[in-house]
């Protein structure tokens, strides 16, 4: 098939595709998606080789937000039956991130809800930072606060965060359909300030949300643009008690197509599987691994995703390594380090960090079973 000759190609010299290309991959056909997925793969082993960097969320705040996003479970006037809690205790968020560490996680993500942080709530969450960090050699902390105000990456990024989360989830055009509480311009400035202040970006989209194949490619191409270090890659959840609990539209099929068509255009970036995986992919998410080389383990804000358990067997079995905290993830051409020998597209992995032992692998599952960062039950 010549697009996906050509995607590969322009994917191995990191050359951005045209717009119709992005827009065919979201458009070929089921007797196509082994090929279009074994064409990303090869993008995605050049750069990534095999390897899947795992991530692990801490809800810090959860619910009451003032915000309107119509995705989202702690919007303002959610009738979804989450947790709802005020900030963790620095100890507290540790004793959860030592959690996801010990199961192989290398990335903890502090997430709180709400339009943005107070400077009171930098301070907290800086000294959340330093505990994790403190507890926990060699992670790497990003944090999800919301819309930032001046200074503010600054100083979470002098705390030692390594990285900022904000998604721009879907396209400019169709922004105010989702949310009317801010806008997409406000979203693009909070990564750019993040950028500046010297932290790695992450932004990334939720798909399922009933937005055309114009709108996915629109929002991915915007990412480019921003050129974020990580893509994360959201299925919608739709939430009873919110405006979306209706969009179930997305197949495993369609999921794929999608992760193949951000990792064409995204091609040396991490893209993470997000929120939606286990319901939207379900018995296809191994396939998912040969398109995106990251992952959430474990439990996500408001829901409970795949045991921990499970997520590093599908790892091993599908032939992928559990990337250790002693590997760079991203390729030396974004991080200005010295080249190492490329992957070899065909296949050849680099030195795997061993998987977690079926010791922590247990107790990562006993954690997750409280939900995470909480002594309480999840939400199903
Ligand atoms: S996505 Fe964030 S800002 Fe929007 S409603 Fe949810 S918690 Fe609030």
């Amino acid at each position: 098939m010549d697009l996906l000759n050509t995607l590969v190609d322009k994917g191995l010299r990191r050359e951005v595709p045209s717009r119709d290309e992005a827009l065919a991959v979201l458009a070929t056909s089921d007797d196509e998606l082994l090929d279009v997925v074994a064409a990303a793969g090869k993008v995605r082993r050049q750069w990534f080789g095999r390897r899947v960097k795992l991530n692990y969320l801490v809800n810090l705040k959860s619910g009451l937000c003032p915000e309107d996003c119509s995705y989202c479970s702690q919007r303002l006037g959610s009738k979804a039956e989450i947790l709802k809690y005020t900030w963790l205790k620095p100890g507290d968020a540790a004793e959860a991130a030592a959690a996801g560490v010990s199961g192989g996680a290398k990335r903890v993500c502090l997430v709180a809800s709400g339009r943005g942080p107070t400077d009171r709530d930098v301070e907290r969450v800086s000294e959340t930072i330093s505990a994790i960090k403190e507890q926990n050699e060699g992670v790497e902390v990003c944090a999800c606060l919301g819309l930032l105000t001046d200074g503010q990456a600054g100083r979470l990024h002098a705390a030692g965060a390594d990285a900022y989360n904000h998604n721009l989830n879907t396209s400019e055009a169709t922004y105010g359909d989702i949310c009317t509480t801010h806008d997409f311009a406000d979203r693009v400035a909070t990564v750019q300030q993040a950028q500046a202040a010297g932290l790695s970006a992450c932004s990334g989209l939720i798909a399922g949300m009933g937005e055309s194949d114009a709108d996915l490619v629109d929002v991915v191409y915007a990412l480019r643009e921003l050129d974020p270090d990580s893509v994360p890659v959201n299925f919608l959840i739709p939430f009873e008690g919110t405006p979306l609990a209706e969009e179930w539209n997305l197949t495993p099929q369609r999921a794929l197509r999608i992760l193949a068509m951000v990792r064409f255009v995204c091609p040396d970036v991490e893209v993470r599987l997000a929120g939606g995986r286990e319901v939207h992919l379900r018995s296809m998410q191994p396939l998912a691994l040969h398109l995106v080389n990251s992952l959430f383990l474990g439990d996500y804000l408001t829901s409970e995703g795949q045991a921990g358990k499970d997520d590093l067997a599908m790892i091993a079995d599908a032939g992928f390594e559990v990337e250790g905290t002693d590997t760079t993830t991203l390729p030396p051409h974004r991080t200005g380090a010295a080249a190492a020998p490329a992957a070899d597209p065909a296949g050849t992995p680099p030195v795997p960090a061993p998987a977690p032992d079926e010791a922590t692998r247990q107790g990562l599952v006993a954690v997750r079973r409280r939900g995470a960062g909480t002594d309480l039950p999840p939400n199903a």
